[in-house]
């Protein structure tokens, strides 16, 4: 359990917990955003008053449908696809898409109502949305995968739009998955509408720097936490979890900062690597061969080590971009006894309850996803801006861009976090910030 809320909170907390039973991921969202609001509700009563918090744990629409299709073998598999467009005060839906065989509507809720906050912080003009399917693309031939992402748009598309709902990728999701949902949608409308999907390749409309733009980003906000305790990245030792999209450009860009990532993983286990993570190495087993990290090891001599938790290896900075929950009260307990001092999520909500405790007892820099990991969506609504002038911007440009955004956003929490009385907190800081820039829109939009 975590700390107590709020009085006026708890309600609508229960609500919550009765009215989506089982959603265990959804409720540890929700909660730990109400954790920061207490201050909140009390300094704009026309929240409480306009039923703010009730309105906004209720998505405005959710979808949920069946994708059937077609095996390599000729066999019919049935999968269950969703689309929850959360909130769009600021903006059209917006949001990633994730195929993993561990997704079910607690999961696309928690990563939908995050993504309010997330969008919101990034100061454009997007609202929140998650979708996904249950369809695990592991060991799926290509044209599985494209079977697969045809028959899941052929029911999704009419939900879509450049002014409506605007997906972009995420876990099991990458450029030739949106290649192959953006083409059904183009097929079934028939309109070449390049704003409905970002992350799109760069021949047909994607925007430079979108590929590296999350982990690009974690990487900037890590540096600005570190600049506060007039530190840097330059010397550190980093562990970054994951081997997908949001890991390998963090760990690109920590190494052009300075910093040395010497382990990473997968689902299976993590690779010990103490001369650093060989990025290149890394790329053609994960990108190029899509296979599992243990041929990182298999090619180099870093160890590999089956099972077992990658926040053992000690390190001054700890970066996890594998998934929900993947870092828990023992793995902060041990990262902090190995002298670990700053922590930023790559992925979204991947620190447990317990281990944000433990971060927070122990004074450590804690950057929480939806603004450490904002960088990947705010680089979705670059895109979509240069889809709209049908322009198309150089790699500098855009990173300079990205790096200006996550400046902005660490300020924006840093800021919140001491006006509220934390100083420090960017938990406090990114749920207040993100939370009353939605609530005034709602407030200024009337009852809808
Ligand atoms: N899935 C990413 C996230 O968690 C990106 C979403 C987007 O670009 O729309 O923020």
């Amino acid at each position: 359990m975590g700390k107590a809320l709020d009085e006026k909170l708890e309600p609508s907390l229960q609500t919550v917990i009765q009215r989506n039973p089982g959603e265990t991921e959804f409720h540890q969202a929700v909660r730990e955003v109400f954790e920061s609001l207490g201050p909140v509700l009390a300094k704009y009563p026309e929240f409480g008053e306009h039923k703010v918090i009730e309105r906004i744990c209720e998505p405005e629409r959710q979808v949920i449908f069946r994708v059937p299709w077609v095996d390599d073998k000729g066999q019919v598999q049935i999968n269950r696809g969703f689309r929850v467009q959360f909130n769009s005060v600021l903006g059209p839906y917006k949001g990633g898409i994730r195929f993993h065989p561990s997704v079910y509507l607690g999961v696309v809720k928690f990563l939908g109502f995050e993504q309010i906050f997330k969008n919101a912080l990034t100061g454009l003009p997007i609202g929140g949305a998650k979708g996904g399917s249950d369809f695990d693309p592991k060991g799926r031939s290509d044209s599985e995968i494209m079977r697969f992402c045809q028959s899941f748009m052929t029911e999704l598309w009419r939900h879509l739009g450049e002014y409506i709902d605007v997906p972009a990728g995420d876990i099991g999701v990458g450029a030739r998955e949106i290649g192959y949902l953006f083409g059904q949608y183009k097929r079934v409308t028939n309109r070449y509408e390049s704003a409905v999907f970002t992350g799109k390749g760069l021949d047909w409309g994607g925007a430079r720097a979108r590929k590296e733009a999350t982990g690009y980003g974690v990487a900037f906000f890590l540096n600005e936490m570190l600049k506060v305790r007039s530190e840097g990245l330059e010397g550190k030792t980093c562990s970054v979890s994951g081997s997908g999209n949001v890991a390998i450009y963090a760990i690109e860009k920590i190494h052009q900062l300075g910093g040395k990532v010497v382990a990473c993983s997968d689902s299976d286990g993590f690779v010990h690597d103490k001369n650093g993570i060989d990025l290149k190495l890394l790329q053609q087993v994960k990108e190029i061969e899509r296979r599992r990290i243990k041929a990182y090891a298999d090619r180099s001599d870093a160890s590999y080590i089956s099972g077992g938790s990658i926040w053992s290896i000690p390190c001054d900075v700890a970066v996890p971009c594998a998934t929900q929950n993947e870092l828990n009260g023992n793995d902060a307990k041990m990262l902090i006894n190995n002298g670990c001092s700053a922590v930023a999520e790559g992925a979204n909500m991947p620190t447990t309850p317990d281990g944000i405790r433990a971060f927070l007892a122990a004074g450590v820099a804690f950057g929480p996803g939806k603004a450490a990991n904002a960088g990947g969506v705010a680089t979705s609504a670059l895109e979509m801006q240069q889809n709209a002038s049908r322009d198309s911007w150089t790699f500098e440009y855009t990173e300079s861009k990205l790096s200006a955004i996550m400046e902005g956003i660490h300020n924006r929490c840093h800021r919140t976090a001491e006006e509220f009385g934390t100083p420090g907190n960017y938990i406090n800081g990114a749920n207040i910030a993100g939370f009353t820039k939605v609530a005034r829109a709602m407030v200024a939009l009337g009852l809808i």
